[in-house]
Order: structure tokens, then C-alpha cells, then sequence
């Protein structure tokens, strides 16, 4: 039966590809309706399935009656493997919709099947220097409403990596909220519960990099079992990823090849998967695969006991008032936070001074004159009201009046525009909207800048007092 399909397939490829994808295969049993055959290779079963289910399906109902069904058995090719069963994908081929949605169900075999050449002697595991940093620990990272969700997914992800439904895990939020710390603290408990796992933590520039090296060294092959040997993947700022098509596509293979080995995605971008561009569908819908969780920015609590972590973990003193001053005045981001602090720190053992509450305004106040010159989503929000002749509350109340439905669309257009904060952030500042909502606004006022002359005349003026 076997034979018949590659007849039928042969003629309908390129001889190469045949070569390639489908004489390696070797058909193991029939049962019934079910065929299973035997692949070289996860990477091998996850290229079959991408290129030529149609072909595999058509022929196999062909040959077998509608409710075909094909099984692969994959012959694990990672030597860390090695020690592991063989796995069987089961896969109903009878529809094609259904099993284009459906993740891929991996099941260890329960005896070893004799045609699996499975002994891989006299190779041991690599070790991978998992690239984390020790301060970025789980007992660094203060808890709070802020990050909740993100946290608790993390600290989840860390007991059980691979086994819970958070895969991937991807953390998302603005510049300087956390995720980095976040993404490493799973690492670093991995580690420590689990020092046999395989963890690797890269940035997604290096990634592309290496990726590109390796393109040009010819050792593509080198980089993809490299990544697909990994238990726990951490790829940190994947919005770097945009625009990068073939970085994508080696991803999106590494990505398959460990969910489907039940291995651990960690992601963190600066938006949420609905706000990235420049990313492929496939690898945008697998992001959305696990659990998404965003950091928000922390409140004055939540900035305090940051602040005091840091002072009780490096050791010093500062005075109470000065702790709530730079809590109150740096609001925005973390790293700024942080930032603050060691500022205000240096200068004080600079000019051999105690840290007094009149130093630390003096400090603090020049720091934050130079970081709210940016706009911020309530300077972009006072500005169009003025504009309007209107009240900054009513971007906040329910009406539906149309005048301030658009004023507060075009809040929420500039916003998008001249900040950096995300959709969900400018949604809940601005009426307490989702991001949805935000983007339908962004879309609206550009529709409207395209059509309506004299509306686009007034966006120019605002943007100009904006930027003035
Ligand atoms: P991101 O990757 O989101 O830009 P980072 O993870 O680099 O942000 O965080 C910036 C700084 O703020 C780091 O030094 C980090 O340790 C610290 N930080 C962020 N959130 C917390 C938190 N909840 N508790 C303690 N430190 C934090
Ligand atoms: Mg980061």
C-alpha cells in the first residue's frame, strides 16, 4: 500500500524532493485504517507536515478509505536524547482542517519499536552555559498587582518546565517593567531544582545573529540542533524578530520541534501579540499558543518595596522620607527606579554627603525634569482636550457624544504614535478601554486623516503643540 502512495507521490513532486522527503521514510505497520511510518527526524515530521499533508492525505484516503489515519514514528536524532523512548505523533489525517488546528499529541511508546535504530552510544550531553544572571532571581522580584499573573505563570513554568499549559510562556509589557528579571528567575529555578536540564537564555539580536553566522559559515545545521537540544528556551525582546523572515522561519521550526518534545518556551517582547507587526502568522499564532502575561507598571507600594529590596540587598541606609520621595517622583518604569536610587547613591558618596531629604529632592527633581520632556499619555491626553475647549475628565466618562469620542480617539492615536506604552496601557489610561478599542481608534483617525482634509488640518495643529 506503502509502494502504491509513493508511486502516486513521486509523480507528483520534483524528483529531488522525493529523494529527499520520501524515500527515507520507512513504512512500519497497517492497522486497519491507520498507517504508520518512520521518519529520520522530528525536523523531517514537522517539513512532511508542512509541505505535503495535502499529497499524504489524498493518497493515503485513496489507498485506505476516508477515515485513513498516518502515524509517525520519529527516530529521536539529539543525542541527549538518547536515554529517552522513542515517541509516537498520532495524527488523524481523515480532516484536514482539524488537523492543521490541533497540537500535535506526543506520547511515549510503551515498548521501544525494534525498528528503531535507537542506540546512540558514546554521546553525552552537551553543556550549555545557560547565560544567566544570579541577581535576576524569583527572590529579587517583588510581587505586586503589577505583575501577579506574570509571576505566578513564571513561578509555575519554573516547577513543571514543559509540562503545563503555559507554552509558551510569553511576557509582555514596556521598557524597564521586568521581564528580563522574570524570564531569568525561571531559568535560574530550573537550574537550581533541575541542574540536568538544558537552559539557555539568549536575546532575540543574538539569536539573529548566530543565525546569520551561521548561514554564512554553512552551519546551519550545527545552529538547529544546537536550539533544538534545549529543555528550556528563554528568548528575550522576540520583537526583534520583525521584519526578519528567514529568523522567523528557523524559529518557527525550533519552535515546533521543542514544543512538540515538550520542552519550555519563554518569550518577552515590549508588545503584546496582537500589537506585533512584521511577524508571520504562523509564528504569531503559536505565540498565542500558551498563556500571554503583561507587566504593568508598579504602584507607589509596590515601588517602595522595590526601592527598600534594593537598599536591605546592597546594604545601606536611606532615610524613609526619601525612599517615598523617589517612590512618588519616578513613576514610570523600574530601571528608572533603580536608576534613582544609585544616582542619588553616587552623588551622595561623591560630594561626601549624607543622604538628606533636601539632597535627594534636589537629585531626584533634575532626573525627572529630564525624563518627563517625553510625552506621556496624560500630557498627549491634556493637549487634544485643550484643543477641544475640553474637560480632561470627560475622556474618562461613558458618553458617546461623538465630539468626545474622537477627542479621545485621537488621544488615544497619538499615544500609540509618540510613546512608548502599549495599547492595553493607553486603553486603560484613556477610558478605561481595552486594546481593541485602541487600535480601531488608530485605524479610524488614520482612515479619517486620508479622507476629511480639514480633520488632517487639525491633527497637524495638535501634533505641533504637541511637539512644541
Ligand atoms: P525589561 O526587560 O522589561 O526592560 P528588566 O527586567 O531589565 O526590564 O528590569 C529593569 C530593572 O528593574 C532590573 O534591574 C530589574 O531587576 C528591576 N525590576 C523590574 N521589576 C522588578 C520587580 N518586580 N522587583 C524587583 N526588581 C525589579
Ligand atoms: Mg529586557
Amino acid at each position: 500500500i506503502w509502494g502504491n502512495c509513493l508511486r502516486v507521490i513521486k509523480d507528483n513532486i520534483p524528483q529531488i524532493s522525493y529523494q529527499t522527503w520520501f524515500e527515507p521514510i520507512v513504512p512500519v505497520k497497517i492497522d486497519k485504517d491507520v498507517l504508520t511510518i518512520q521518519v529520520p527526524s522530528l525536523f523531517f515530521y514537522e517539513y512532511l507536515e508542512e509541505q505535503y499533508i495535502d499529497l499524504l492525505s489524498k493518497t493515503l484516503r485513496k489507498e485506505l478509505g476516508g477515515n485513513a489515519k498516518l502515524e509517525y514514528n520519529v527516530v529521536m536524532d539529539n543525542a541527549h536524547m538518547a536515554n529517552q523512548q522513542p515517541y509516537t505523533l498520532n495524527f488523524p489525517t481523515s480532516n484536514k482542517a482539524d488537523l492543521r488546528n490541533r497540537p500535535v499529541s506526543v506520547t511515549n511508546q510503551e515498548k521501544p519499536d525494534i525498528r528503531n535504530p535507537f542506540v546512540i552510544p558514546g554521546i553525552k550531553r552537551l553543556n550549555v552555559d545557560p547565560q544567566l544572571n544570579g541577581d535576576y532571581s524569583f527572590e529579587n522580584f517583588v510581587e505586586g498587582e503589577c505583575n501577579r499573573l506574570a509571576r505566578s505563570a513564571s513561578l509555575a513554568v519554573a516547577k513543571n518546565p514543559g509540562k503545563t499549559a503555559f507554552n509558551p510562556l510569553f511576557l509582555y509589557g514596556n521598557s524597564g517593567l521586568g521581564k528580563t528579571h522574570l524570564a531569568q528567575s525561571i531559568g535560574i529555578e530550573v537550574k537550581r531544582n533541575m541542574p540536568e536540564k538544558t537552559v539557555l537564555y539568549v536575546n532575540a539580536n543574538k539569536f539573529q545573529t548566530q543565525f546569520t553566522d551561521s548561514v554564512r559559515n554553512n552551519s546551519q545545521n550545527d545552529f538547529l540542533n544546537f536550539y533544538q537540544m534545549i529543555d528550556v528556551l528563554i528568548i528575550d525582546d522576540v520583537q526583534e524578530f520583525a521584519g526578519k523572515t528567514k529568523t522567523q522561519n528557523t524559529f518557527f521550526h525550533i519552535f515546533n520541534h521543542l514544543h512538540q518534545s515538550g520542552k519550555q518556551l519563554i518569550l518577552t517582547c515590549d508588545k503584546a501579540p496582537v500589537e506585533l507587526h512584521g511577524m508571520e502568522d504562523r509564528l504569531l499564532s503559536r505565540f498565542k499558543w500558551g498563556l500571554s502575561a503583561d507587566l504593568q507598571i508598579p504602584d507607589f507600594e509596590t515601588r517602595v518595596s522595590i526601592l527598600n529590596k534594593k537598599i536591605y540587598k546592597d546594604g545601606l541606609t536611606v532615610p524613609e522620607e526619601v525612599v517615598y520621595y523617589i517612590a512618588s517622583n519616578v513613576v514610570n518604569n523600574v530601571r528608572e527606579l533603580e536608576g534613582a536610587l544609585i544616582s542619588l547613591l553616587a552623588q551622595a558618596t561623591l560630594n561626601k554627603k549624607e543622604i538628606t531629604f533636601e539632597t535627594a529632592k534636589q537629585i531626584i527633581d533634575k532626573l525627572v525634569k529630564k525624563t518627563s520632556k517625553e510625552l506621556s499619555i496624560d500630557s498627549i491626553s491634556q493637549t487634544v482636550c485643550d484643543y477641544f475647549g475640553l474637560e480632561l475628565d470627560i475622556l474618562q466618562s461613558k458618553t458617546r457624544k461623538r465630539e468626545i469620542v474622537q477627542a479621545r480617539q485621537i488621544a488615544m492615536f497619538f499615544s500609540k504614535g509618540l510613546t512608548n506604552s502599549s495599547l492595553s496601557t493607553i486603553g486603560a489610561k484613556i477610558g478605561k478601554k481595552d486594546h481593541a478599542t485602541v487600535l480601531h481608534a488608530c485605524k479610524a483617525i488614520n482612515n479619517l486623516i486620508e479622507t476629511d482634509k480639514d480633520f488632517k488640518g487639525q491633527i497637524k495643529e495638535i501634533e505641533a503643540q504637541l511637539k512644541s
